[in-house]
């Protein structure tokens, strides 16, 4: 399955837990399968998915922020693109986050959200899930 996040921002990071929850909800119920794992993959190479904080929106300021002063624009890259920054935090972050699914509900914690990151936006970008069940 694949779904579509519009970004607004040149980098922002947006709560997609509601759509792969809405993902698993479905597939589960289809299924009759309740446990296995969530695969969430996004197919660019200047954007990225990870899983932090959903509770204090200043974490996913600080995060951009910080990956902005370790990624810094000012160096001579070679990429001719210009969006050099925007490559190497994907990388650093990574496309792809592997979650547990038990009893038809994504494991998280508390604090815990799934994040789209996006580095090189405001651009249409897409997000595959994949389920695979062990169990029911
Ligand atoms: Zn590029």
């Amino acid at each position: 399955m694949v779904f579509t996040v519009k970004t607004t921002q040149k980098t922002e990071l947006i709560d997609i837990t509601g759509e792969v929850q809405a993902y698993v909800n479905r597939i589960t119920k289809e299924s009759g399968i309740t446990s296995g794992f969530c695969l969430v993959f996004v197919p660019h190479t200047t954007a990225a998915v990870t899983i932090n904080e959903n509770a204090d929106p200043s974490v996913r300021t600080d995060i951009l922020a910080a990956l902005n002063r370790m990624v810094p624009k000012d160096i001579p890259y070679h990429h001719l693109e210009g969006n050099s920054p925007a490559h190497i935090r994907s990388t650093l972050v990574g496309v792809s986050e592997m979650l547990m699914i038990e009893k038809g509900h994504l494991v998280l914690g508390r604090w815990q959200g799934i994040f789209f990151c996006e580095f090189d936006g405001p651009r249409t970008r897409k997000v595959h899930l994949s389920l695979m069940g062990i169990g029911s």
